[in-house]
């Protein structure tokens, strides 16, 4: 197909859904070219929950194995009203082919990515290479890619100034753009995003935990929060409390790649405080001793979707198409889920010549999947058996259940049908 500066898929993006992008499209045996403006894959934990689709489409690859070998696995989800326990979702013995959710750092996930892809030929990947601009023509997509490089100013504390040592055009029969939150891909389409919720703000701590033989995700709600207890592996947990809060939108961080975080010791002592204090008044349950902490943020969650996946030969995926509230990991779960049908459409165009209307159908889907998530199109709780608990936190649970597509639809069938409407706690069992 094409030579030199020239290649069959430009993904811009190697976040994790760009990543899994590039890998399934050249394992396909599709010319990759993968860039990022970022120096290396991501330093932190952020999103480091695997669904259970997430996990089978990682076994396709070859990776399950060794992302499983540093996880922690999860068989339920159990929902809490304050003290109470009120629905119980196991993942076993409805015929998952990974029957949990597996907690891993969002950078152990990348690292094993990016060392796949190191092994392919038909692709290759480019950090501190910045898009800055893309022209669709009929048969390709032109992009234009900043190649980046620090120069340092100052004296006594060098300070790296980020300068485009030259600018280099890419040309490529299609352009995935999954480069996230302020994707320029999207911007040069000229697709909004509409904001289908108010954007949630979220206090997430984590920290040293004994609670070593905890196997479930806890989910605890009250009238207006919904928070989450995700155990981790290595001793570690992670609790994320939505907060109340009034304040104007800040802007959404971007990745930090360093692999440590900067903790003030005054600002420790403030979180640790706090993160007592949540637990006392959100979770009373949880008694377990709060070893070290090791980190703390506080983050505004918008609730946005595009308008469309893209167009053309431009399209979508991950956080580039959507965001929202960090409690169900859903964003890069179903982002990943994004790669695989993107990339199973774009192989069909170029290796069985289907035409270009197919990405339609992406389109289609995907825009239809998110309305669900994001409540946008009824869902959960809308069948007279739902329990009244199910009902009056239907469009709240939805984005709690790790899974979409078929995958959603079987657990909240389950949840649905298990329903006792007279039953003050609800055990969903999937056995
Ligand atoms: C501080 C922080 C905390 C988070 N916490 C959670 C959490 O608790 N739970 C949760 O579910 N999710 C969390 N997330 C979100 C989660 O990390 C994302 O959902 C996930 O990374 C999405 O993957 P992605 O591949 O779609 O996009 P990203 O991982 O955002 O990757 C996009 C990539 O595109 C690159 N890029 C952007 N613009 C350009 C350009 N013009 N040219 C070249 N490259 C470009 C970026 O450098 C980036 O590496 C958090 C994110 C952050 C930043």
């Amino acid at each position: 197909m094409f030579n030199n500066d020239q290649t069959d898929v430009l993904v811009v993006g190697a976040g994790p859904v760009g990543m899994l992008t590039a890998l399934l499209l050249a394992e396909s045996g599709v010319r990759v070219k993968i860039i990022d403006q970022g120096d290396q894959t991501v330093g932190h934990s952020y999103a480091c929950a695997l669904h259970p689709r997430t996990l089978k489409l990682l076994d396709e690859i070859g990776l399950a194995n060794d992302v499983l070998k540093l996880s922690r696995y999860l068989s339920t989800v159990a929902f809490y009203e304050g003290a109470d326990r009120r629905a119980e979702l196991r993942l076993s013995g409805i015929g998952l082919d990974f029957p949990f959710v597996a907690t891993v750092p969002q950078s152990a996930l990348e690292d094993f990515l990016e060392q796949k892809l190191k092994q392919m030929d038909n692709v290759t990947i480019h950090w501190n290479h910045r898009l800055s601009a893309l022209r669709q023509e009929q048969d390709a997509v032109v992009a234009s890619i900043d190649k980046l490089s620090k120069s340092a100013k100052g004296y006594a504390v060098p300070d790296l100034d980020t300068v485009v040592q030259k600018t280099i055009h890419t040309r490529a029969a299609f352009v995935v753009g999954a480069d996230g939150q302020q994707s320029l891909v999207r911007q040069c389409l000229g697709i909004d995003y509409e904001r289908v919720a108010p954007p949630e703000n979220f206090a997430t701590f984590e920290f040293e935990w004994q609670g070593n033989g905890e196997h479930e995700v806890r989910i605890v709600m009250d009238e207006k929060t919904t928070n989450i207890l995700l155990p981790l592996p290595e001793n570690r947990c992670r609790w994320t409390f939505q907060r109340i809060t009034t304040d104007e939108p800040s802007e959404f961080p971007s990745k930090d790649r360093t692999p440590f975080y900067v903790v003030e010791p005054t600002n420790d002592g403030d979180s640790r405080h706090e993160l007592l204090s949540f637990i006392r008044q959100r979770a009373p349950w949880f008694d377990d001793t709060v070893g070290e902490l090791d980190w703390s943020a506080d983050i505004r969650f918008e609730r946005r979707l595009a308008k469309r996946f893209g167009h053309g030969r431009c399209w979508l995926a991950g956080d580039a198409a959507h965001q929202t509230s960090p409690i169900g990991v859903q964003s890069m779960n179903v982002g990943m889920r994004e790669a695989e049908e993107l990339s199973e459409s774009i192989v069909e165009i170029l290796k069985k010549e289907a035409p270009l209307e197919l990405l339609e159908d992406y389109n289609r889907r995907r825009r239809g999947e998110w309305e669900k998530l994001l409540s946008v199109a009824p869902s959960l709780g809308s069948r007279d058996e739902a329990s009244s608990w199910v009902k009056k936190h239907s469009d709240r649970i939805l984005p709690c259940i790790p899974g979409s597509g078929d995958d959603l639809a079987l657990l909240v069938n389950r949840l649905e049908s298990s329903c006792d409407a007279d039953q003050e706690t609800l055990v969903v069992s999937f056995s």
